[in-house]
């Protein structure tokens, strides 16, 4: 067998180049696959606060099924430690110079579902929480930055691409171009996703400076400020030989003003270089059919046990026991960015006037929170609201409710609305990033679509197209269609895992 017939031998088992593939890296003079280095603040399941680190940790998994090596480094959270401590590896150390400071790194090393994972340690910056905030979080990860720069060459890993992930770690290509010439880390190629461009990292240049010793001559409209701040996110779009974010759409919506948060100048000029790769979700953990965290298990041709979830979760909830009401369901952070100003405007009008359920699971601004305990007491029996983080909860919701409600102003890709789709539950999305990539429209002449959305970020468009679901729910055989659809989009990890591999080959 001709050696580039090989993407990788695993455990005995050879795993075939794709085509595909072959017929890239010939273009590029190659016949090896790259090697890749993620880069990130946090991956589950070690440490996670939300969408970014359950991307990171799925990603390098299915990356492997196609014969890439992908390995992760992350900080050595305190989370980290506490669970892990046994299982993982000290490599080496050393002291990174962090302006003035000399600050010592530990590279641990950490093999999970065979997947690589090298930590960074260090107890000053990664001791308590995984984000400070302000200048504390701009020192922990201008550290992290530099960390990683300075052990590439040592962790006995011949890497092609490094890919950044978020602000936290875009100053690593500007750092790599800048201050490495002639060194390997030159040589890389660097790729950087943006997760959420509402994340920037600004801070004050003498801090920069301060941190990184990064030369004025960089601090320009060109090159990293933004409205007079230093900008992480920024030095990185200028200086990735790829950008990507997390949805097609999302891509389109950044190089506008109205979501860019300042970057339109630089996102419009890189243009050609600035894609967008939709998430996946993990289909084993977020299966309806062999779910233990569910009463009933169900799939798309038995449906039997998903009216057992709802009866369960009205029962829990302290809901009226109802099959036959439909009940909208809520999953989020309760923020404006996930439209909670648009439930907040037409909750009232739409639980005086129809007959329905409202569940909601989730916590954040409190102004929301509070408004939501309120409507609890004013509808109590129709109306939940369980403010709080439960992952076994939000799975009973997912399966119990009857539509699920995603009205975001903003959604870079959004994976409630995927895993809601998985369990049947039929989303109502306004058409945003993510969510216009992944719900198609109820079209009620064709008979086509997976969900409800709506276009503008108005309340009383988003409450007549609930109106409008509500009158569907009273139709069995169009909403058993819409679940039966919802149910058969596929949003596995596969076809993300794929263009990621594209992406990287592109680079080389
Ligand atoms: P985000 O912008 O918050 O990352 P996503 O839709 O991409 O939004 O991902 C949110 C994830 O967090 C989903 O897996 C969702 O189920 C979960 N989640 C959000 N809030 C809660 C909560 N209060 N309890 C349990 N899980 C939650």
């Amino acid at each position: 067998r001709p050696l580039w017939c090989l993407a990788a031998q695993r455990k005995g088992m050879v795993i075939r180049m794709k085509k595909e593939f072959r017929d890239l890296l010939r273009e590029h003079g190659r016949d090896t696959l790259p090697n890749v280095l993620l880069v990130s603040a946090e991956c589950a399941p070690l440490s996670k606060t939300g969408g970014l680190a359950d991307v990171v940790g799925t990603l390098p998994k299915s990356l492997a099924k196609l014969g890439i090596d992908a390995r992760v480094i992350t900080p050595y959270h305190r989370c980290i430690k506490d669970k892990y401590a046994d299982k993982v590896e000290h490599m080496f150390y050393f002291y990174a110079k962090l302006g003035w400071r000399q600050e010592y790194v530990g590279i641990e090393k950490l093999v999970l579902d065979g997947v690589t994972i090298y930590l960074v340690d260090n107890e000053q910056y990664f001791g308590d929480k995984i984000y400070r905030g302000g200048n504390p979080e701009g020192e922990q990860y201008s550290f992290f930055c530099r960390a990683v720069l300075d052990a590439i060459p040592n962790l006995g890993f011949d890497v092609d691409v490094v890919h950044c992930n978020d602000w936290h770690t875009a100053m690593i290509p500007m750092l790599a171009r800048t201050q490495y010439r002639g060194a390997k880390q030159e040589q890389i190629k660097y790729l950087l996703t943006i997760h959420n461009i509402a994340f920037q990292g600004k801070f004050g240049f003498d801090f920069v400076q301060d941190m990184l010793d990064v030369d004025s001559r960089y601090y320009t409209p060109e090159f990293m400020e933004l409205n007079g701040c230093a900008d992480y996110l920024k030095a990185g779009c200028v200086f990735a030989d790829r950008i990507n974010t997390v949805s097609p759409s999302y891509a389109s919506e950044i190089k506008m003003p109205y979501y860019a948060e300042g970057l339109e100048g630089i996102l419009n000029a890189r243009s050609a270089q600035l894609t967008g790769i939709i998430n996946g979700i993990d289909k084993k953990v977020y299966n309806p059919h062999g779910d233990a965290l569910l009463p009933a298990r169900y799939d798309r041709g038995h449906l039997k046990g998903k009216a057992v979830c709802k009866a369960e979760l009205q029962a829990r909830m302290g809901l009226e026991q109802r099959a036959d009401v439909p009940m909208f369901a809520m999953v989020t952070r309760m923020t404006e960015q996930k439209g909670f100003d648009l439930v907040a405007c037409v909750l009232d009008d739409m639980m005086c006037r129809e007959d329905m359920q409202f569940m909601l699971l989730g916590s954040g601004d409190e102004r929301f929170e509070n408004f939501m305990r309120s409507a609890e007491g004013r509808y109590k029996g129709r109306l939940c609201a369980y403010i709080g983080y439960s992952e076994e909860l939000s799975h009973l919701v997912y399966a119990g409710s009857d539509f699920f409600l995603m009205p975001s102003r903003f959604e870079p890709c959004g994976l409630s609305q995927m895993i809601a789709m998985r369990y049947g539950s039929v989303p109502i999305v306004r058409e945003t990033g993510g969510l216009r990539d992944t719900v198609t429209p109820y079209n009620r002449f064709t008979g086509e679509g997976n969900g409800f959305s709506f276009a503008n970020f108005d309340a009383w468009e988003m409450r007549d197209t609930m109106r409008l679901a509500m009158d569907c729910y009273k139709n069995e055989e169009i909403m058993s269609g819409l679940i039966s659809r919802a149910m058969q989009a596929d949003f596995g990890f596969e076809r993300s895992a794929m263009e990621y591999a594209k992406h990287y080959i592109w680079m080389l």
